[in-house]
């Protein structure tokens, strides 16, 4: 199977057709190989327009909904982001294309540890992995430009709101278990600013201050 070929084909038909601009982000979807970050049975669908399962329950996001939350944080290269999440690694190495450092954390370790051998093979050096609950944060590192996470929550976590620079982005599906709003949120004079994007439906996000297990 070409999957080059394939690559360009869900560029153009699930993320340009559909409005995502940002040519530094299209760039980044035709470079990554998904099909890397998929459980081998399901390599030859890892360019269709839908979620995948990854194992532990959790799935790895449809291309397009991976391009919008990417194309939403306006990276440049210099940022310092921090992703909750990791699941199978593949919108972390997205990241990493486009950003300075990307901080990645996953309750999971088996699918962190997945995810680690994959992003070591594909040779991503600006990549931290961290297993624990991410609602938490990761206050060492921080603060940082952006927070994007990848499961459904209530509310934004307060220790993630705690860690984000002036003037940084958070993205999350913010809602109930199983609809959600694409919401981001600006830190702008120490209060978060909102703007919603699209429904969505992902897995919940599970920990102190999110959903409860
Ligand atoms: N971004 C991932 C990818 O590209 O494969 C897909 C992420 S999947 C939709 C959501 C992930 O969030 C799952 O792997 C899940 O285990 C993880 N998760 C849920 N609650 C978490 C928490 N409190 N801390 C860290 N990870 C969490």
């Amino acid at each position: 199977m070409d999957y080059e070929v394939l690559r360009k084909r869900m560029v153009e038909e699930q993320l340009s057709r559909r409005g995502i601009k940002d040519q530094r982000v299209l760039d980044a979807f035709r470079k990554v190989e998904r099909h890397k970050f998929v459980p081998k049975d399901f390599e030859s669908t890892a360019y269709s327009d839908f979620p995948i399962t990854i194992g532990e329950g959790q799935t790895i996001s449809q291309p397009y909904i991976v391009a919008l939350m990417t194309e939403c944080l306006r990276l440049t290269g210099r940022e310092k982001v921090l992703e909750i999440g990791t699941g199978s690694g593949y919108q972390t190495a997205i990241l990493a294309e486009l950003a300075k450092d990307v901080y990645s954390i996953e309750r999971f370790r088996s699918l962190s540890s997945n995810a680690k051998a994959t992003l070591h093979e594909l040779g991503y050096n600006n990549i931290i992995l961290k297993v624990r609950d991410g609602t938490l944060g990761w206050k060492e590192k921080s603060p940082f430009d952006r927070i994007i996470i990848t499961a459904a929550s209530p509310r934004v976590p307060l220790p993630l709101a705690e860690q984000l620079k002036p003037n940084a982005k958070l993205i999350l599906p913010l809602g109930e278990k199983f609809s959600q709003v694409l919401t981001i949120f600006e830190n702008i004079d120490n209060k978060l600013d909102s703007r919603q994007i699209c429904s969505c439906v992902f897995v919940p996000l599970i920990g102190k201050y999110a959903y409860q297990q």
